[in-house]
């Protein structure tokens, strides 16, 4: 498939993905081994199944399952530095992605408290470096995610460490995570106002398994910079207007809502893009999870280009946003990539 203007040609810009979903089969086979974790399966070939989740429908549930065994193989310094290595330079060398900003909960690979959290950071941190060292012209700046399930005050804690290594490449704070009975949006607002006052920027994970009531909601209760998913605001004109008004972005992910269901099928997410691009809704396009779903930001692009979702020209205005949406801003003190 020629893929000119969309690959090595173009710099891109990636800014919703998962660390935990990002790193190659074979490079977490490997973590794994060194650190003796037990595997479900001995054999590649199933593991390599399980971990790309190889079947024909994989539901919400599987997905968040995956996490955390993937969570657990990335959960030590070691793992993490080379996680965020491989991840960082794969994706330059794979896809020409010259700004990123990978995810990642540090509070999932701490083992409950047995490691410590600093110690998991401070390697993630290192990790980026290597990768900036050997790439320069590569930008990039890690996000914390917080999660529904865990209880406020370790999202806390997540909150205060992102702000403690801000001057190292911390960017941002996200909200991630399958819907919990115990979370609370209002909860949080205190949080990402000190995140925001810090100088740090925030997204939230929202409008994809909930619905456009939840995300008005989000929109509502919530300062934020950017939106992760978004894409139920394409049936509300109202709401679609509120982040047009709000200069937010939605990250959307074409691969991870087609095979996780959100999207009922291409004409279904076509339906959405155009809706979203024509009202004049700021998008662009991610992966998620590109190890999962075996994708990359160029397969993706190419996705929604011979399908017809958006034209060369209104894809690489989407790669625009992307750029402008970047939470790395050359005004923030002591970020040492800039
Ligand atoms: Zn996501």
């Amino acid at each position: 498939m020629e893929l000119k203007g969309l690959m090595r040609h173009e710099p891109l810009a990636e800014l919703h993905f998962h660390l935990g979903q990002s790193v190659e089969p074979h490079i977490l086979w490997a973590i794994a081994h060194e650190q003796g974790i037990k595997l479900p399966s001995k054999s590649y070939d199933e593991y390599f199944d399980f971990v790309t989740l190889n079947k024909p429908d994989i539901t919400w549930d599987d997905y968040h399952k995956l996490f955390h065994l993937t969570e657990l193989i990335q959960s030590s310094p070691i793992a993490m530095e080379r996680a965020v290595y491989e991840v960082i330079s794969g994706a330059y060398r794979v896809s020409n992605i010259t700004l990123m900003e990978p995810s990642f909960n540090p509070m999932f690979r701490n083992r409950q408290g047995e490691r410590d959290l600093d110690s998991i950071i401070l390697a993630a941190l290192r990790g980026m470096e290597r990768a900036l060292v050997e790439f320069p012209v590569v930008r990039a700046g890690i996000i914390f995610s917080l999660d529904r399930r865990l209880p406020r005050e370790h999202n806390e804690i997540i909150v205060k460490k992102a702000i403690k290594y801000k001057n190292r490449g911390v960017v941002g704070i996200d909200i991630a995570g399958p819907a919990a009975e115990a979370f609370r949006y209002e909860e949080y607002v205190d949080l990402y106002e000190r995140a925001r006052s810090e100088g740090l920027k925030t997204t939230v994970h929202t409008g994809e398994d909930g619905d456009a009531a939840e995300m008005r909601h989000v929109l509502k209760t919530l300062p934020v910079d950017r939106i992760n998913h978004g894409f139920r605001a394409y049936t509300e004109p109202d709401l679609m207007d509120e982040i047009i008004k709000r200069n937010l972005t939605l990250c959307l992910c074409p691969s991870s809502n087609l095979r996780i269901g959100f999207a009922r099928d291409t004409e279904h997410f076509k339906e959405i893009v155009r809706t979203l691009y024509d009202r004049g809704v700021k998008i662009c396009f991610n992966t998620d999870s590109p190890s999962m779903l075996r994708t990359n930001l160029p397969k993706e692009l190419a996705f929604v280009r011979d399908h017809n979702i958006l034209s060369e020209t209104e894809i690489a205005q989407t790669t625009k946003w992307a750029f402008d949406a970047s939470f790395i801003d050359r005004s923030t003190p002591g970020n040492l990539y800039l």
